[in-house]
């Protein structure tokens, strides 16, 4: 596989492919920090389906490529997880040959992307210039994909992460794609989604039986990733709760809590976003509701005034 174009960082190990089942692969980006998300493919007798791109103009290139080595069948599609611009980005690279499938709110919400505001947001990345590629194919709630005769189902799950959250799910191998329903040892982020939406889904994704999970960043992972999942959620909730009714502002509630275990989790600062969504819920605000993007700054705040870790 071709990661000679991938931007070095002694901290971090280079993209893995994992055959996770036959023909089923992982793209693994690790640490799973900002920006440094999964994606994957699955190859069938003919033809093969992506599921998600990834950040940079580098990196897009990098899993392009992998793709192409891996298999010479045609892409038939490209399932966009959501409109997030590291599960995005590298749309470009398989447009107009490849059909792009995503909710039918992740397409206007790409259409949206504004690379340069997402370059100065994250200094520490090198995004070069990718082409903003909207979805082609949109659905409002199901829709199955075959690679051959392997039936992909896509679900929208959302509001969670965002508005527009898909799951592939792999009946047949019990493989889940989970987009950013799943963050493997990082804080789950709801800022653009909703914390009460993330949590009803647990259940759901629980009740799939996933035997492997290919998170939206983070190691390849098991069902047991979902107990810390909604346990950091609920802890949100509740932190929220106190803080409202007693009328203190999100960052500064942040500030004053103890993560406790959750502590370890990378990208802590998602606690304040996390924070001003659950206190838009508390307002009683329909989910996913477009927040103030100084919700945003204050996470850099948070974050003693540095910019969001981003090795992309
Ligand atoms: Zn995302």
């Amino acid at each position: 596989m071709s990661q000679s174009h991938v931007p070095d960082h002694a901290e971090l190990p280079p993209p893995s492919l994992e055959e996770v089942s036959p023909g089923i692969f992982a793209y693994v980006q690790l640490d799973g920090t900002w920006f440094l998300n999964n994606c994957g493919f699955i190859v069938g007798k003919q033809s093969a389906v992506v599921i998600d791109t990834t950040s940079t103009e580098k990196r897009a290139h990098a899993f392009r490529e992998t793709v192409r080595h891996t298999t010479s069948h045609p892409v038939q599609a490209l399932v966009n997880t959501h409109s997030h611009g590291d599960h995005t980005h590298g749309n470009y690279l398989f447009s107009p040959e490849t059909a792009i499938i995503a909710h039918d709110l992740c397409r206007d919400e790409v259409a949206r992307q504004n690379i340069e505001a997402t370059q100065a947001r994250f200094p520490m990345g090198d995004f070069g210039h990718p082409i903003p590629t909207s979805p082609m194919v949109t659905f409002p709630d199901r829709l199955n994909v075959f690679v051959d005769d392997l039936r992909v189902e896509l679900s929208f799950v959302g509001p969670a992460h965002t508005t527009n959250d898909v799951i592939a799910w792999i009946p047949e191998r019990k493989v889940l794609f989970s987009g950013d329903l799943v963050f493997n040892g990082g804080t789950p982020f709801a800022l653009a989604g909703s914390i009460a939406g993330w949590l009803e889904q647990i259940p759901r994704l629980r009740a799939l039986g996933a035997e492997t999970i290919v998170p939206g960043h983070g190691a390849v992972c098991d069902a047991s990733v979902f107990d810390t999942i909604e346990s950091y959620l609920r802890f949100v909730q509740s932190t929220a709760k106190r803080g409202f009714e007693a009328g203190v502002p999100p960052l500064e509630l942040a500030r004053s809590i103890d993560l406790g275990e959750f502590a370890a989790l990378g990208d802590s600062e998602r606690i304040v976003g996390n924070l001003h969504r659950a206190y838009s819920e508390l307002r009683g605000e329909p989910r996913g509701t477009v927040l103030s993007p100084a919700a945003f700054t204050e996470m850099i705040e948070y974050n003693g005034g540095q910019p969001l870790r981003c090795l992309a």
